[in-house]
């Protein structure tokens, strides 16, 4: 049996209960219908449904909002260790069901095995280290006078919403999930309508690592309906969103009735830039990484190349072999590095933009094309003689598609890579040090790689600048966003009171 017919046969074993049963909220530690009509999910690999998903509405969204604000005064009073037991025992959940994750995964997304595998495995670490952090989520932290002893304490600030993305949705889900419940918060989460299936198994792995029912609750539905609802709930103190810049905007506005902290963590259009002076094999690997893994549909993937113009010809033409030799292929074969894309509407989207190309004047050095009918797939591309003033360099495309622009300075480099509403990450490869740091340093960019592709260090904080969002995430930066600062000043001593409307 090949490994593609091993991973289809026991996806097919997993997929089965949802088939017979679909997928249901889960509120309070209960499966609830949902109060709209059922939707179904369907696999971008063939375009079968794999199964009904309940539709929640803004009925939904309150109980699940009641149930997390009534778990919340136990789950937050609870001792840390025991917190953080639990989150463990969910880490270890995941390792177990790994596989299983995995395979959901690659059929509800397209994206491929031989990269999901290891994301379901990141989402373990997640909760693995944010449960690390719980005993020492900063508290008591004390700046003692002779009279006042100033006491800040962090607290956590209560339930919180998590509206997540169709992209790698369980690792994000883990990401924002992990350290909400590690503060001490309670959570209603709002997986993305196109990929529901790893949502449900993460609550149901928390749920048996014995997270109290009503801790987690998984509403799912549409973004307008659902999504809208847990924006302007009342109960709901911060939203931590992943989706798009336009909708982070929405959801700002909707969320200003009941002064909602947010963290939004939305879209890029990434430069990776590369000098005649770096390791070129090297950065030739990591650009053809950074945009062609994990489908392109990837917040940080550098989807702006700036080449010095010395080596323009030489490097663009190494990229066209290599780009024409990535395989396209069904997700479950490990031997293939491209699945297909998300959906009918994502694929329309992504394919447009190769007339756009041409239209524009650009080059379509690679790809540019679809590949068979039966799924969303297309051909990895690669748009040469382009301008950062065209549509290919300014819009976030999100597939595996690269446009590649000239450049004949550092500063007309800089120029490039500013001139973007984006600022999520950015990707700098010079061997000479001055001008890294230099770079680095007005690079208008949240994250920033020198001579290397992405690589996420948990305790780092992950976040961008421009449209790409506000707010961090990651090590003590997570705990900020889903705790309060509390000042408590307790006097010591006797300092001079201020007397008013004295007698005496
Ligand atoms: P999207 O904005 O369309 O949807 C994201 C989520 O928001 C979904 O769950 C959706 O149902 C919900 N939603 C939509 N409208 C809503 C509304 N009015 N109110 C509340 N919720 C609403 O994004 P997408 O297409 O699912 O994901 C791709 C986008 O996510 C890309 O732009 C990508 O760059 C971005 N992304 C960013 C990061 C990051 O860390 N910066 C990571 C992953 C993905």
């Amino acid at each position: 049996m090949t490994a593609l017919a091993e991973n289809i046969e026991k996806l097919q074993g997993h997929l089965a209960r949802f088939q017979s049963a679909g997928i249901q909220n889960r509120i309070g530690g209960r499966d609830h219908a949902g109060s709209g009509v059922p939707f179904t999910t369907i696999s971008p690999v063939d375009k079968s449904v794999i199964c009904t998903v309940a539709r929640g509405t803004a009925d939904d969204i309150d109980a699940a909002a009641k149930a997390a604000r009534d778990a919340f005064p136990a789950w937050r009073d609870m001792p840390a260790l025991e917190r953080k037991k639990i989150l463990i025992r969910v880490a270890e959940g995941i390792e177990a069901r790994a596989t299983e994750i995995a395979l959901c995964e690659c059929w509800d997304t397209g994206q491929a095995w031989r990269f999901m595998s290891k994301a379901a495995l990141r989402g373990a670490e997640n909760f693995r280290y944010f449960a690390d952090q719980v005993t020492s989520a900063r508290d008591g932290q004390s700046l003692p006078s002779a009279t006042l002893m100033n006491i800040t304490t962090r607290k956590p600030i209560g339930p919180v919403g998590v509206i997540t993305p169709w992209n790698t949705p369980f690792m994000l889900s883990t990401w924002k999930i992990a350290p909400a419940l590690a503060a001490g918060c309670t959570v209603v989460h709002k997986p993305a309508e196109a990929s529901p299936l790893t949502a449900r198994l993460l609550v149901e792995i928390a749920e048996e690592a014995g997270l109290p029912p009503g801790v987690l609750n998984t509403v799912n539905g549409y973004g307008e309906e659902a999504g809208k609802a847990l924006t302007e709930h009342p109960l709901i103190r911060a939203i931590a969103f992943v989706g798009e810049s336009r909708t982070g905007s929405m959801i700002t506005k909707q969320g200003a009735d009941t002064l909602k902290r947010m963290h939004l963590e939305l879209g890029g259009k990434n430069p990776v830039v590369v000098f005649d002076d770096a390791d070129l094999d090297r950065a030739l690997d990591a650009v053809i990484f950074m945009i062609y893994s994990i489908n392109g549909e990837r917040c940080t993937s550098s989807s702006r190349l700036l080449i010095q113009d010395t080596i323009r010809e030489e490097f663009e033409a190494k990229l066209v072999a290599r780009v024409n030799n990535i395989n396209v292929g069904h997700p479950l074969d490990p031997a293939t590095e491209i699945g297909p894309l998300i959906s009918d509407e994502h694929f329309a989207k992504v394919t447009s933009y190769f007339d756009i190309a041409k239209a524009d004047g650009a080059t379509v050095a690679a790809g540019g094309v679809t590949v068979g009918d039966d799924g969303y797939f297309v051909r990895p591309t690669l748009f040469t003689d382009a301008t950062n003033d065209m549509r290919i360099a300014r819009e976030e495309i999100f597939g595996p598609v690269l446009t590649s622009i000239p450049f004949a300075s550092e500063a007309e480099a800089l120029a490039i890579a500013n001139d973007t509403e984006y600022g999520l990450t950015g990707y700098v490869w010079t061997n000479d040090l001055t001008r890294a740091l230099r770079f680095t340093d007005q690079l208008e960019a949240g994250m920033i790689w020198v001579n290397s592709e992405n690589v996420r260090h948990l305790p780092t904080p992950f976040g961008g600048v421009k449209s790409s969002g506000i707010g961090r995430d990651g090590g003590d930066w997570s705990f900020e966003f889903y705790m309060e600062q509390k000042h408590i000043g307790f006097a010591t001593g006797q300092h001079k009171i201020s007397r008013l409307g004295a007698l005496d």
